[in-house]
């Protein structure tokens, strides 16, 4: 075990994460720590050596992580990070905090955060990835984040330095979101719940939301497509340039390509990192082949493989 500073928290050594992850896949961390509070988590990694890796996770809603796990400290923070606060025109908060419920307490104060409504994530993963759906993205009504660095220093910094742009964010490695400030336009409390309750209808419908996924698999491809010419623009939806390889209901061990929504990479029940992540590869290959459109992905992969572990 890495030799670690005494917490309020909890460390624990070689923890699974397959099960706080959205695709049930993956291996252990070598220690998990659960912070009891902003406190512990800043003299936690001021006083960490500063050569071990820090992977901060929300619910691992856009994760595979690798069967062979992730190196060093997984960070994932629970109770003590979960308040939502209404300040005046304002929303407030924890990076744990669920983006439903955010979303809920907010269109109760009249605070429009309905797109985070359907995004089963929590806000520090929102945040990271500047979420978004229906045209709407924390981009739009974010102001301010609360920042532990990895050197344990806390700051609170405007939006514009996190660069947010389609699902990503400048933010450092290792630093560690632990809570935001929302500015969200106003409506009426029974506008913004009727406009969630629709939009939930909407993704059950179109979405397999019950599956074992990660979301959109990959980004929508937009822009040139490989022959570079300047009159060979497309804008097309991920899914149907995998429909159109072939690839809807595809498999791989235990992965498989939905019939419902075929950019969701899904564990049909008993797959391993490797097989999605091999799926998602061999869909990337055949979409490639077939319409010479590059398809990347919108899922973050981390961790190590194990075949790679036991190739060392
Ligand atoms: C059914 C389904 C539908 C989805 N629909 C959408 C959608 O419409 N729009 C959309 O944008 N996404 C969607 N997603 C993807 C996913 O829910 C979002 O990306 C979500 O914001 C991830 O949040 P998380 O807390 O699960 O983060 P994780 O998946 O745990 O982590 C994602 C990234 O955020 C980082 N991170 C997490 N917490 C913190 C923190 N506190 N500090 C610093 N970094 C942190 C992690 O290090 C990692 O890099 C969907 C996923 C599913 C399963």
């Amino acid at each position: 075990m890495l030799e670690l500073p005494a917490v309020r928290g909890t460390l624990t050594a070689q923890r699974s994460l397959a099960d706080l992850t959205w695709m049930r896949v993956g291996g252990p961390a070598d220690v998990l720590f659960q912070p009891a509070d902003i406190e512990d988590l800043s003299a936690f990694l001021a006083a960490l050596d500063p050569s071990v890796p820090v992977f901060p996770m929300g619910v691992g809603s856009n994760l595979i992580v690798r069967d062979g796990g992730i190196r060093g400290v997984v960070i994932r923070m629970g109770r003590g990070f979960n308040a939502i606060d209404i300040a005046g025109d304002d929303v407030i908060a924890g990076a744990a905090a669920l983006d439903a419920h955010v979303a809920r307490k907010a269109a109760d104060a009249g605070l429009d955060l309905t797109f985070l409504r359907t995004i089963p994530g929590t806000i520090g993963g929102a945040v990271r990835m500047n979420a978004g759906c229906y045209g709407s993205y924390v981009a739009d009504v974010l102001t301010s984040v609360t920042v532990v660095g990895r050197d344990g220093a806390i700051s609170e910094v405007g939006a514009d330095t996190l660069d947010l742009a389609y699902r990503q964010s400048t933010l450092p490695d290792g630093a560690v979101i632990v809570a935001a400030r929302f500015r969200p336009a106003k409506a009426p409390p029974e506008t913004l719940h009727q406009r969630m309750t629709d939009q939930l209808a909407k993704r059950d419908a179109t979405q397999p939301t019950k599956d074992r996924t990660a979301g959109s698999t990959f980004r929508n491809p937009a822009g040139f497509s490989s022959t570079g010419r300047a009159d060979d623009v497309h804008d097309l939806k991920a899914w149907k340039v995998i429909d159109d390889a072939g690839m809807r209901g595809a498999t791989l061990g235990g992965a498989i390509m939905n019939t419902m929504h075929s950019n969701f990479l899904t564990n049909a029940g008993n797959a391993s990192a490797a097989d999605l992540e091999d799926l998602g590869e061999l869909v990337r290959k055949k979409v490639y082949d077939s319409q010479g459109i590059t398809l990347q992905w919108e899922i973050m992969r981390v961790g190590d493989r194990l075949d790679e572990d036991t190739a060392k």
